[in-house]
């Protein structure tokens, strides 16, 4: 008998789930649910704020996928009855024998008192298009790149961010910019350890870009152009660009399936959530990593993680019991604006620590970063 698959999110991991549900099994009645009409290719949105892309070639429709015999519903989901196994839409409720959640880390600028009326949003494609037009005339002062709270998705990000800003200037001989990188962490991409922490300092210090860890935000005042941190000091700014607090889809928050913070539990490897035929992937959920710190949110692990929950779906609708499990590996490039990006791999999931290295930067792993965008559209298009 036909069973509904229900995936809500199209962003990075739903797409996949969506694409492999139809590829391996033919199944008729895979439904893909998201509140946007396009997905978001979220690697490139840097790119934009450099100007090496606009916002028209980063994004795709999702309807698309409708030639693919995958179902493209546009619409919000306001909430999940699990008992009745309905997904509660403005447009009408929608029944399913199987889930898979995908709807990532949602953004909060409004919970960062001033952020809204200060900050440049790095993470959002309008945010991405104002920094472009604002750095084009700044040609004095200081700007500030800072991570508002814990955890945000892309721990490379902010710091990619910072270097493409520094190359920018470089290559406009802008001599009188100055940039800071402010954040809570105590190091770059803590969880990937100390020796990758210090390369991404010292690129930052190479750059001239000074690093204050350790500066947790409480509050920015958009007239005086000042934020102030916890321990009470204050750094002004002229040029603010930040990214916001970060934060699990609210209507989750009294769900059986999720954590005290309101992310969701999962089985570390086959992304089974505590309720029967309901699956979890990326930025939503929780796994916390044998040295007790969480699993970074990025694509790279919602990508072989929706392998896995496409897998298991299937294998659980066949009767089958060879469960395929996430293992762990992970890879991210980091641009350096200089026609050259890093690029650090390794396996979360070894213990005590996470093992992970970084190759030395270069103009192929730039090349490979660009090589995956056209690949990424190509392939799940
Ligand atoms: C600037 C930037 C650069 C990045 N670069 C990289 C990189 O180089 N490598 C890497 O691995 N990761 C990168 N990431 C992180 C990566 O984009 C995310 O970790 C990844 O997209 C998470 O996938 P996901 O499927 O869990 O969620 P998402 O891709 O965020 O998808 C969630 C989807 O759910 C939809 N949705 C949310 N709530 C609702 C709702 N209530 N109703 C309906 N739809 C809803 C959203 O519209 C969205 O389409 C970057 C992120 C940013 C912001």
């Amino acid at each position: 008998m036909s069973k509904k698959i229900v995936i809500l999110g199209g962003g990075t991991g739903g797409l996949i789930v969506a694409n492999k549900l139809r590829k391996l099994a033919k199944v008729n009645d895979v439904l893909l649910v998201d509140k946007e009409k396009n997905h978001l290719f979220n690697p490139s949105l840097l790119w934009v704020m450099t100007g090496w892309r606009t916002k028209n070639q980063i994004q795709k429709p999702l309807s698309r996928l409708q030639r693919k015999g995958i179902k493209f519903v546009n619409t919000l989901v306001e909430n999940i009855d699990f008992k009745n196994q309905i997904i509660v839409t403005p447009d009408g409720d929608m029944p399913y024998d199987y889930l898979v959640i995908a709807l990532g880390a949602s953004t909060f600028p409004e919970r960062m008192e001033g952020f809204s009326e200060s900050a440049y949003n790095v993470f959002d494609l309008v945010g991405v298009e104002e920094i472009r037009d604002a750095v084009e005339d700044f040609d004095k002062g200081r700007i500030v790149v800072l991570v508002s709270s814990m955890p945000f998705k892309c721990p490379a990000a902010p710091y990619e961010a910072a270097l493409l800003l520094s190359a920018h200037f470089t290559k406009k001989k802008r001599k009188n910019v100055e940039i800071e990188m402010v954040t809570p962490e105590t190091i770059p991409m803590a969880v990937a350890g100390e020796e990758i922490g210090n390369m991404v300092v010292s690129l930052l210090q190479s750059r001239g870009i000074s690093f204050k860890p350790q500066h947790q935000t409480t509050h920015i005042d958009p007239t005086k152009k000042k934020i102030t941190f916890s321990d009470e000091k204050t750094l002004s700014y002229d040029l603010l660009i930040g990214v916001p607090p970060h934060g699990p889809p609210e209507f989750l928050k009294d769900s059986p399936i999720v954590e005290e913070k309101g992310w969701v539990k999962v089985n570390p490897r086959t992304m089974e959530t505590d309720l029967e035929n309901v699956y979890a992937l990326g930025d939503v959920t929780s796994i916390i990593l044998p040295d007790g710190k969480p699993l970074p949110k990025a694509g790279v692990f919602a990508h072989y993680q929706a392998d896995v929950v496409a897998h298991n779906i299937l294998a659980k609708m066949k009767n089958k019991s060879d469960k395929k499990e996430f293992t762990g590996k992970g890879s991210c490039f980091i641009e350096l604006g200089d026609g050259r990006a890093g690029y650090a791999s390794g396996n979360f999931y070894t213990e005590p620590t996470p093992k992970v290295n970084l190759k030395k930067p270069s103009r192929w792993w730039h090349w490979q970063k660009v090589l995956f965008e056209k690949v990424w559209f190509w392939k799940w298009f």
